[in-house]
């Protein structure tokens, strides 16, 4: 291969059709392009052309039968992507668009974001495009124990470990839990995010959320400046937004706008703790629109709308979807004065924003850097269920904040070793690659 457009001619040829997994093996292969011309024995070895192959793919029908009584049936997916450094690790997502071409990204990202969590993890992604969303508990139980009567089989502590994503909280990986453990008839730490009675990490809820702040916070940081008084614009009001918000909040800086499918919610006055707290029973127990909090508190809901044109904020924290965040936006945030964005959701800013923001050097961490702290603390639980231990939630966060630290670390090193200091897209792609590239390396043809 001669050049990166020859690589994705290559990758696109034998995988038509799948968007996001171009999308998102381009952006890497150019930040990784000058280390193959460095380091000439991955490309002997093959190891891109690897590494955008997954070592499977399992994809299964399940069936269920709904409140009415009739049958559904929903596509099940596990991309075991790679499992050079560790057992394949990564979520689940359940929704309606879950098809393998974004579950091919997840992953692909994946197997970089572990890597750079420090821990031994390889990578791995699944889900369905069943939708929990207006479905009841009875049909989601169900659901998930279909789903899990033929997972089960594939996975394994020390093969793959799924936790949740979109659509897979507390209430989902409860019910897969539970069918796991009558079907394998054994209780072993065969999925993360598990609560914390029966297995569970303390901390794992607000783990991603709290580390994209952490790591919004590091970049501040090269810059003599902090989180503290400064305006964000959040979107999404999931499990990573929710926890976002509650760690701007901790550090003194406000909330503005939060978000979902039907729109966002701008709060001028800032979102605070008690507020934060009926968004997330809104969203947890009620299961109920974004739109409601609007009513509740008396500020503005744009219906259909993303936060992105919102003015007065510093800082923009994307934690809902990937390509929530055009180049049109970026050029918008811009203007408005943001100089820094750090990516709770997988790839929620297009190649556009990406673009953009790097060449207007503003802070940009990454989703596969920034929202790292989620799958670093699994990671975490995996060590407390193999060691039959369960640590402080102090003890967790700081293990947290240390990782955080660490990975920030790593993209600086990286990007300045590649002639091209403070850019965290090529510096966490590269540090990520060369991990999993050298172990691959080492382990010959597999
Ligand atoms: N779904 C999360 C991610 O995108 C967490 C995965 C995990 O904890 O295994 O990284």
């Amino acid at each position: 291969m001669q050049s990166t457009a020859e690589f994705m001619e290559w990758v696109e040829g034998r995988t038509p059709g799948e968007v996001e997994f171009h999308q998102a093996v381009a952006e890497v292969m150019s930040s990784v392009w000058p280390v193959l011309q460095r380091n000439p024995e991955y490309a002997e070895a093959k190891i891109p052309q690897r590494m955008v192959e997954p070592e499977r793919v399992i994809s299964f029908r399940v069936p269920w039968v709904d409140d009415t009584g009739e049958i559904q049936v929903n596509r099940g997916y596990r991309v075991e992507m790679n499992s050079a450094i560790g057992p394949y690790k990564g979520g689940l997502r359940f929704r309606s668009d879950v098809n393998l071409g974004i579950l091919k990204f997840l992953a692909f990202e994946q197997s970089l974001k572990n890597a750079l969590t420090t821990l031994p993890m390889g990578a791995g992604k699944g889900g369905s495009d069943f939708d929990p969303k207006g479905r009841s508990d009875a049909e989601v139980m169900r659901f998930c124990q279909s789903f899990m009567s033929e997972l089960f089989r594939h996975i394994g502590d020390h093969t793959d470990i799924p936790a949740g994503d979109i659509g897979v909280g507390a209430r989902e990986i409860g019910f897969l839990f539970g069918q796991y453990k009558r079907v394998a008839n054994e209780f072993t730490g065969i999925l993360t995010g598990k609560g914390s009675t029966w297995g569970g990490s303390l901390i794992r809820p607000e783990a991603t959320g709290y580390g994209v702040v952490y790591f919004a916070d590091q970049m501040l940081k090269t810059r003599d400046e902090s989180i503290f008084r400064k305006s964000c614009l959040l979107s999404g009001s999931g499990n990573v937004a929710q926890y976002a918000a509650e760690n701007v909040i901790r550090l003194g800086g406000k909330v503005l706008t939060m978000s979902d499918s039907s729109g966002f919610v701008h709060d001028p006055d800032g979102i605070d703790e008690e507020k934060l707290a009926w968004i997330i029973d809104l969203k947890e127990r009620r299961r109920g629109r974004i739109g409601e909090y609007a009513e509740h508190v008396g500020c503005e809901f744009r219906a259909g709308e993303r936060p992105w044109a919102v003015e007065g904020a510093e800082v923009a924290l994307p934690c809902a979807t990937q390509n929530e965040l055009s180049g049109q936006d970026a050029k918008l945030l811009l203007a408005n004065g943001v100089y820094v964005v750090a990516e709770g959701a997988n790839m929620p800013s297009d190649p556009d924003a990406v673009r953009r923001f790097v060449d207007a050097r503003i802070l940009f961490g990454p989703g596969k850097a920034a929202n790292a702290g989620g799958v670093a603390v699994s990671g975490l639980e995996m060590a407390q269920n193999a060691s039959f231990a369960t640590w402080s939630r102090d003890k967790v966060d700081s293990r947290l904040l240390g990782i955080m630290v660490d990975i920030h670390h790593s993209c600086i090193r990286a990007a300045a070793e590649y002639d091209r200091p403070g850019n965290y897209v090529v510096g966490a792609n590269i540090a990520g690659f060369e991990k999993v590239a050298s172990a691959m390396l080492a382990q010959g043809v597999v």
